[in-house]
C-alpha cells in the first residue's frame, strides 16, 4: 500500500488563490516574490489568462522565462503574457507603482505565427530589453520585418541575442542587418543552426563595426561548407571559417569568436572552428 505524502503548504496556497481568481489578482502586490513562479506556472498551465496578464503586469524580477511553458504552440497564452507585459508599462507611470522593465525575454523552442511575431514587435513595454531568446523559433518562412522593428526598439539596451536554430535565410538576415549595425551594447550574439551564405556572413560582418562591447560571437558554418546531400566538407569548412575570421579581424577587435556547422545527425555534436577546428566524434 503507498502512501502518498500531503500537499506542501505552498501547493495548497497556489490552489487556494487560483479559486479565487478576483482576490488573488487584487493581493498580487502583497504575495511573497517567491510565490510568483510556481503560481505562475500553475496559472499558465490552467489558461486562467486573465490571471496571467495581471501576473505578467505585477511581475517581481526582471526575467520572465516564458519560453520552458510553451511546450505546445498557443496564441491566446503567448497573447496574454503580452497584453501583461503592456499594461506593465503603463503600470509605470502611474504613482502607486514601481515597476522594473522587462530586461529578459525568452520564447525558445517554440512554434511561432506571423501573429505572434507581429505582437512581439507591437509590445510597448520592451524596449528596455536586455536579453532576447528566440533560440529554437522557427522563422524561415516568416516575415522577418518585425523583428527588425523590435531590435531597432532595444537596440540601446540589448546584451545578449540568441537566435540559434531560427533557421533563417540569407534575404533574412539581410532585412536585419540595418537594426543590428546599431545594438552597439551586444555583449553575445548565437547565429549557430541559420542557413547563411559567404556573402550574407561578410555582409553581418560589415555591420558590426560598432560592436565594440561584443565578447562571444557565434555564427554558422556557411552553406558553401555543405554539399548536395548536406555533409559538411571540413577542408572547406575550415578555410571558410578561417576566412571570415580574417575578414572579421579588419573590420573589429574580436574576442571569443566561433563557426559551428549543424548538429551531426550521427552523434548529436557540431563540428567547431574556434582557433581551429574540433570535428564531430564521427571524425576521429
Ligand atoms: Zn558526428
Amino acid at each position: 500500500m503507498s502512501v502518498q505524502s500531503p500537499p506542501t503548504l505552498e501547493k495548497l496556497a497556489i490552489q487556494s488563490l487560483l479559486r479565487n481568481e478576483d482576490v488573488a489578482m487584487s493581493s498580487l502586490g502583497e504575495l511573497p516574490a517567491v510565490l510568483f513562479p510556481a503560481l505562475f506556472k500553475e496559472a499558465f498551465t490552467g489558461k486562467h489568462i486573465n490571471f496571467v496578464k495581471e501576473m505578467v503586469a505585477s511581475w517581481p524580477f526582471p526575467c520572465l522565462p516564458v519560453g520552458a511553458l510553451m511546450k505546445t504552440p498557443n496564441l491566446e497564452m503567448l497573447q496574454a503574457v503580452l497584453d501583461g507585459v503592456d499594461m506593465r508599462l503603463t503600470r509605470k507611470f502611474h504613482p502607486r507603482c514601481l515597476m522594473t522593465p522587462l530586461e529578459t525575454l525568452s520564447i525558445t523552442y517554440y512554434l511561432i505565427s506571423q501573429k505572434d511575431l507581429d505582437s512581439l514587435s507591437r509590445s510597448q513595454s520592451l524596449f528596455q530589453l536586455k536579453h532576447l531568446d528566440l533560440r529554437g523559433v522557427v522563422l524561415c518562412d516568416l516575415d522577418i520585418m518585425p523583428l527588425r522593428g523590435l531590435l531597432e526598439k532595444v537596440a540601446d539596451t540589448l546584451e545578449t541575442l540568441d537566435l540559434q536554430w531560427c533557421r533563417m535565410t540569407d534575404s533574412q538576415l539581410y532585412a536585419l542587418l540595418p537594426a543590428l549595425r546599431h545594438c552597439c551594447h551586444l555583449t553575445t550574439v548565437n547565429f549557430y543552426s541559420n542557413n547563411f551564405s559567404v556573402p550574407i556572413l561578410k555582409d553581418l560582418m560589415q555591420h558590426t563595426a560598432n560592436w565594440s562591447r561584443i565578447r562571444v560571437e557565434q555564427y554558422p558554418a556557411p552553406l558553401e561548407c555543405y554539399d548536395d546531400l548536406a555533409q559538411v566538407s571540413v577542408e572547406r569548412f575550415a578555410e571558410l571559417s578561417s576566412e571570415l575570421m580574417y575578414t572579421l579581424g579588419v573590420i573589429r577587435q574580436t574576442k571569443n569568436i566561433s563557426f559551428a556547422t549543424d548538429i551531426c545527425h550521427t552523434c548529436g555534436q557540431r563540428c567547431v572552428y574556434h582557433n581551429g577546428c574540433r570535428l564531430c566524434c564521427c571524425w576521429h
